[in-house]
């Protein structure tokens, strides 16, 4: 922490000019954007579409075919003959070099069209453009992350053991064949690919199902595949509604994997129909983060770092700071030093230079954090900022103002993830009450402590009930560490980004082999 706390900003906006190859893009030549299946661009039997939007002027951007639970069909009959293939030719026969090389191709794409993308996560996703470009650099590292681990992974036979007299055994390591990836709105880019590039390098045939709210990154990305070279039906992108087009990947018994990030709701209902016909399924789902200030702690400093994090993406980061608990000894200041830095944040369009609070994603979210921020206060919560609407000049979007609530132990006025700039304060008596309220929830994806004592913060960080535990950080990532949730926030499966990852999208079966009986 070395930085001046007047240093420490929120994510801002650069002006972004939107790229005309987006707009012609999102034109589709006058035809609603299809789904991708086969190599081909499929526009649906529903006969249904719907409009994708930008969340900070309510423009229209593209009009998208909603892909029904015969689209799902026809996408696991390509993705399934994709992957056996005729003659030994099948994406499950590919080398992982070759599977490499068709990744790293996809990148380059991907780098050669990065206004196009960019133009996604700003435009359909409502970002602004300093995080935006952040994500956009997790395609590459994270294809190279698991480039690597595809080139070191043990698949196909183990070691054979001698299991009885005349009797050996040894695993076999596959592809699953058929897996989704089932993405929510909040980071399209980044999520897609912690889901595609391990999936493809293990030799899977992959279904993307976009969000709704944010489709136009996936299909601009399968279309890249298409001119990477990928062979039909290994990369197929279906967007459409949840309800739907969801419902009819997890009801689908072709479908063998699914990697679903988004809500623990929604998470929960598709784990119980999945199971009806055995799909497995990893889940990497929604938090309530909380931070733990002690007393040695810089208030101004630390309060400007978690407010950062805070409002990153505008507080719809699944793993962002939303319950901070602070030693009362610098609890006053640590909430003036909060406060002054939620009231700075310029509340604007996110394709505006300077924005740092844009827009929410959608009118259902809009409604949502509204009601939070008003049950808070209903629960007991101390108003600080009491948040409520914001209007921007000239701009129609989702605008909310930042809010921030004191609470004392015992008062939980905040107990669900409200995906917004919304964090409540609880000044404490010491660090073990801390722990046991920031504990004090079914959720468990992150969660930090902030002090000069690093010692101390390691050993308060491992007693969180989190997938992710930091000292001085948050929101950290890294590939090779696991990014996972405990609680309602995720599970099973080994979380994302590390060597468990990529075994995740693969099945082990034990082989016997006997001689034959003389
Ligand atoms: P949702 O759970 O509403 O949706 C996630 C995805 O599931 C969307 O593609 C959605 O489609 C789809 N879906 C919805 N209903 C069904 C269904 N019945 N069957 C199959 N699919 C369905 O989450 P949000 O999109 O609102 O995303 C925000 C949530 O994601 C937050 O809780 C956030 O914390 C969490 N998240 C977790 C991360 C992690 O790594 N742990 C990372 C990022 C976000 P549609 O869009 O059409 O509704």
């Amino acid at each position: 922490m070395s930085a001046a706390a007047t240093e420490i900003r929120a994510f801002t906006a650069a002006k972004f000019d939107t790229p005309a190859k987006f707009t012609q893009f999102c034109a589709g030549g006058g035809q609603p954007l299809g789904g991708l299946i086969g190599g081909r661009t499929v526009k649906g039997s529903m006969n249904a579409t719907f409009e994708t939007q930008d969340p900070g002027s309510l423009e229209v951007l593209a009009t998208v075919c909603e892909m029904g639970a015969a689209e799902v069909d026809l996408a696991v009959d390509a993705a399934t003959k994709a992957f056996h293939g005729v003659g030994g030719k099948g994406w499950k026969h590919t080398s992982v070099e070759e599977r490499v090389r068709l990744v790293r191709k996809l990148v380059e794409l991907c780098e050669r069209d990065r206004d196009v993308l960019l133009a996604c996560e700003v435009r359909d996703g409502g970002k602004v453009s300093e995080l935006a470009e952040g994500d956009f650099g997790q395609i590459r590292l994270c294809a190279e992350y698991f480039c690597g681990v595809a080139g070191r992974a043990e698949m196909g036979d183990g070691e054979a053991l001698p299991v009885a007299d005349g009797m050996k055994g040894f695993t076999y390591r596959e592809p699953w064949g058929v897996v989704a990836g089932i993405i929510p709105w909040n980071y399209p880019i980044v999520l897609t690919s912690w889901f595609m590039f391990p999936a493809l390098l293990s030799g899977n045939c992959i279904l993307i199902k976009p969000a709704e709210d944010t489709p136009l990154s996936a299909l601009y990305i399968g279309k890249l595949a298409i001119e990477a070279g990928f062979p039909a039906g290994v990369v197929n992108v279906l967007p459409g509604r949840g309800e739907i087009t969801g419902q009819a990947i997890a009801e689908h018994p072709g479908v063998r994997y699914i990697s679903f990030t988004g809500s623990p709701g929604v998470g929960q209902s598709i784990m119980r129909t999945c199971d009806l016909h055995g799909t497995r399924m990893k889940r990497e789902m929604g938090g309530n983060g909380a931070a733990i200030v002690l007393a040695d702690a810089d208030p101004q400093m630390v309060a400007r770092m978690i407010g950062r994090y805070t409002n990153q993406h505008f507080g719809q980061t699944c793993c962002t700071i939303h319950r901070v608990f602070v030693d009362k000894k610098i609890a006053d200041d640590f909430i003036d030093a909060q406060k002054s830095f939620f009231n700075e944040l310029k509340i604007g369009y996110q394709a505006e230079a300077g924005t740092q609070l844009g827009a929410v994603v959608n009118a259902t979210q809009r409604s949502r954090i509204l009601r939070a921020q008003e049950e808070a206060a209903y629960r007991g919560g101390q108003a600080i900022l009491s948040g409520g609407p914001a209007e921007v000049a000239g701009r129609s979007g989702y605008y909310i103002k930042p809010a921030l609530y004191r609470t004392s132990p015992g008062i939980d006025c905040n107990p669900m993830e409200v995906f917004h700039t919304f964090a409540t304060i609880c000044p404490v008596g010491s660090a073990e009450q801390a722990l046991q309220l920031a504990n004090s929830t079914p959720y468990g994806l992150g969660a930090s402590v902030w002090t000069r004592d690093l010692a101390r913060g390691i050993e308060l960080a491992k007693q969180f009930r989190d997938g992710t535990c930091q000292v001085n950080c948050h929101n950290s990532i890294a590939y090779g560490l696991p990014y996972g949730g405990q609680g309602i926030s995720g599970g099973p499966g080994g979380g994302v980004n590390c060597e468990e990852t990529f075994y995740d999208y693969t099945q082990t079966k034990a082989i016997y082999v006997a001689e034959y009986p003389s």
